[in-house]
């Protein structure tokens, strides 16, 4: 097996991430090698699926918030150097009973950190869309900052922009294992061995098994996304319709607008099987519809029509759903992001940004403490 050439750092993992980590090294003159087991955009990991929410309003923990900042500045700054539309900023409402504890984490999320935003009553939602079904007593926080990406196009973008800048990616080659060395990283692939003096672990859902020394508390979820054609996709579009999530029942719902004729998205947040990437059920089952449809036909129900298309998707969850950004606590030159818990999509390009801080200068001025490994016993 003929050893390569030598590279500063090598990517493991062309996701949003990995690619968005190769854009920012490349640009700070530090182009890395990146390896993709399989072709760019596929969909069998985290990263597909056309749409993902993007919000500041952040119920998860308001810690995010100075991140998100930061990543609007950064998809902006992508979206003037590669000439493409990234951010399709339709708004974002949130509903749900006012004392639900993600309804409350909206709220104080706005408050603190002062961003743009309406709190409605029910019949508020109702008047101003009446495709909304919201319970009698919900309220809703409309951001008019929120909105969706499509992650597709982002991967892509992060992509090009990294190899004009120097960075070389390379799809169909699989990283079969890799080790620390006196000098550095060595990383053995499904046709070359490698070396670099840094490496990053991007692996999405591979990454329990990529990292399998750190015995990460990592539980990788199916996640099922379906579209829906209604037989009026006006109010379905944007602007007439925004991004949304919806906290019902103990559960959460997410909807994204159509674009062009690929239908409206509705799909639910976690409550999938533990699984794997290479043993979970990629169809769309008898049970994933009628879940889908309990909700449609209750809250959304102009929407509770054939479904045209669904993917399966993986999360992978942290024990407190919060990221994990850090060095890898025995080897300071391999950095780590993982566990983005179904919420990570939104932050890629400062992660990338943070990541090429960790690689370069083995810090960063972010505030990532809460998203360190050291608060779980590895
Ligand atoms: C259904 C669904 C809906 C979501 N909705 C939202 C949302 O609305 N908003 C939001 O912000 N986030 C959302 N997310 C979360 C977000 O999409 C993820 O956090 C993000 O895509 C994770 O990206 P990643 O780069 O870590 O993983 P991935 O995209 O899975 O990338 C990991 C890559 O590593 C590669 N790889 C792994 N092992 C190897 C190996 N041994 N050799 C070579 N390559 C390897 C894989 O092939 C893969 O391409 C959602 C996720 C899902 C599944």
């Amino acid at each position: 097996m003929p050893t390569h050439r030598h590279y500063n750092t090598i990517i493991l993992g062309a996701g949003t991430m990995g690619a968005a980590a190769a854009y920012h090294l490349a640009r700070r003159n530090s182009p890395p090698l990146v390896l993709e087991q399989f072709e760019l955009c596929h969909d069998r990991g985290s990263s597909h699926g056309r749409s993902r929410v993007i919000r500041k309003a952040y119920f998860e923990d308001p810690r995010y918030v100075p991140l998100l900042h930061a990543a609007y500045e950064n998809w902006r700054e992508l979206e003037r150097e590669s000439g493409q539309k990234l951010l399709h900023l339709v708004g974002c409402l949130n509903i749900g009973p006012p004392d639900h504890v993600a309804i409350k984490g909206v709220i104080e999320s706005v408050r603190r950190h002062n961003l743009p935003h309406e709190l409605l009553t029910a019949a508020e939602i109702k008047k101003r869309w009446p495709i909304f079904n919201a319970n009698e007593f919900d309220v809703g926080l409309y951001e008019p900052d929120g909105g969706f990406v499509v992650p597709e196009v982002c991967i892509r973008t992060h992509a090009n922009l990294a190899t004009k800048h120097g960075a070389t990616i390379h799809t169909d080659e699989q990283v079969l294992e890799w080790s620390v060395t006196l000098t550095g990283v060595l990383v053995k692939t499904t046709t070359a061995t490698y070396e670099s003096e840094k490496l990053i672990l991007t692996a999405g859902p591979w990454l329990p098994q990529i990292a399998a020394d750190l015995n990460l508390p990592l539980k990788v979820e199916r996640q099922v996304q379906t579209w829906f054609m209604p037989k009026n996709p006006a109010p379905f579009t944007a602007p007439n319709m925004p991004s949304f999530i919806h906290f019902v029942e103990g559960d959460a719902y997410y909807g994204i607008p159509m674009r062009e004729n690929e239908g409206v998205k509705v799909a639910r947040h976690h409550a999938g099987e533990i699984t794997t990437p290479e043993t979970v059920n990629r169809s769309l089952t008898p049970a994933d519809e009628s879940n889908v449809r309990a909700y449609t036909a209750k809250y959304l129900p102009a929407a509770n029509v054939p479904i045209i298309d669904a993917k399966i998707c993986l999360y992978t969850n942290t024990p407190d759903d919060h990221f994990i950004i850090d060095r890898h606590p025995q080897h300071e030159n391999v950095v780590i992001a993982g566990g983005f818990s179904g919420h990570g999509f939104k932050f890629a390009p400062i992660v990338g940004s943070i990541l090429a801080d960790l690689t370069l200068d083995g810090r960063t001025r972010r505030p990532i403490d809460f998203l360190s490994l050291n608060r779980f016993s590895v």
